[in-house]
């Protein structure tokens, strides 16, 4: 049987062993040591990375009770010195404790139970049996979280073969105990059994904070982050913050208000500009159809123009009387008519405008063609004007 280090001692960096086998599998040799120092991947956790004379270790797995090193070349020397990434290590320590911190506090406080647990290089998640959790609640969990963390209460490990072994108040699951079990317990506060690498003391967790939470089924996903990931998320959005403040000229405390009565403002403003507009496009088609002396009217708008805007203006023009309209905004030409001939928009584009290069089609009272080339289109609405 393997020693575990990393139950023994969480905390040790280096460690010195045999090479029991390397078994060639594809690519990688899949190295058993005779005890070792790395994690494999398990409840919830990665597996721990790190060398193995300085052979980087890809991927630590466990079958059968045996635990896997996978190493791209093999090592030559035995005894191996090994080494893990501590920097990765304790990152999965301070979150593996984060989330008994977070699945005690949840049971005890608030009764809901964990349902899943997943730690990743980018992001931590704990499922618990909550239909909808609200704000005021978080607040108020994160609150006793962090009294935990400040507490700085002990955290012990300690493998037992009877339930009896551990205090009933304390514990929150219940395993199945045919064989030894491992019970990872926060002092006087919560025991589970659990198989993953853990913090000595709930302060060296440094700050937990719930980034956000997600509905799952009739459960919610919570996303977290602990100790430094927390702080520099907090560095992030305290600059964040205090640059809106600066922008808006606002003490930070009101810059949510501030930024929501600028939005209000835009909206209002956006409305005005929306009525002027069709004011302006409105006195535009009058003039059009002042100025025109036959049944035909084209325009050309500023490039700067949306596409709408080409067709608010037939739409006003059409209002005034019976036209064909040509409206131009950005090579694209949009003809509409409410004449009483056979005129159909959409022939006119297939048979003069495509033999032109121009892109488009459309229907007999609406169509639209697109021309790269402006010379192009300029011929277009010439033609266009010569046929009707
Ligand atoms: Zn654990």
């Amino acid at each position: 049987m393997q020693n575990r280090q990393y139950y023994l001692n969480p905390y040790q960096v280096d460690y010195q062993t045999r090479v029991v086998s390397a078994a060639k599998i594809q690519d990688n040799y899949h190295v058993v040591l005779e005890n070792t120092i790395f994690y494999p991947e398990g409840g919830g956790q990665p597996a721990d990375t790190g060398f193995i004379e300085n052979i980087p270790v890809l991927d630590v797995y466990e079958q059968q009770g045996v635990v896997y090193h996978v190493l791209p070349t093999a090592p030559q020397n035995n005894p191996v010195n090994c080494r893990i990434d501590w920097d990765r290590r304790f990152y999965h320590m301070q979150h593996h404790t984060g989330q008994h911190l977070l699945s005690a506090a949840f049971f005890r406080e608030f009764g809901w139970q964990t349902w899943g647990f997943h730690l990743s290089d980018e992001y931590s998640t704990l499922d618990i049996t909550a239909e909808e959790l609200p704000s005021a609640i978080i607040r108020e969990a994160e609150l006793k979280i962090n009294r935990l963390i400040q507490a700085d209460k002990a955290i012990n490990t300690y493998f037992i073969t009877d339930l009896a072994e551990v205090d009933p108040k304390l514990l929150r699951k219940e395993p199945q105990v045919n064989s030894e079990i491992r019970i990872v317990e926060i002092a006087g506060y919560d025991a589970v059994p659990c198989c993953g690498t853990h913090l000595s003391s709930t302060g060296q967790v440094g700050l937990l904070k719930i980034m956000k939470t997600e509905k799952i089924r009739n459960m919610t996903r919570i996303y977290y982050r602990c100790g430094e990931r927390a702080l520099i998320d907090y560095q992030d959005k305290f600059d964040a913050v205090s640059k809106l403040a600066l922008m808006f000229s606002s003490a930070e405390q009101d810059v949510l208000e501030r930024v929501a009565a600028e939005l209000e403002a835009k909206r209002t403003a956006e409305q005005e500009l929306k009525k002027v507009k069709q004011q302006l496009l409105a006195y535009l088609a009058e003039d059009l159809t002042k100025q025109s002396n036959g049944s035909i009217i084209v325009h050309h708008l500023d490039s700067g123009e949306e596409p709408e805007t080409a067709q608010l203006l037939i739409r006003e023009v059409l209002a005034l009387g019976n036209y064909l309209v040509l409206a131009e905004v950005n090579n694209r030409v949009f003809l509409s008519h409410n004449l009483t001939s056979d005129l159909n928009c959409g022939e006119i584009v297939k048979e003069y405008g495509i033999p032109l290069g121009g892109k488009g089609g459309g229907k007999k009272d609406f169509a639209q063609i697109f021309f790269a080339d402006r010379a192009k289109l300029q011929e277009f609405i010439t033609v266009v004007k010569s046929i009707t």
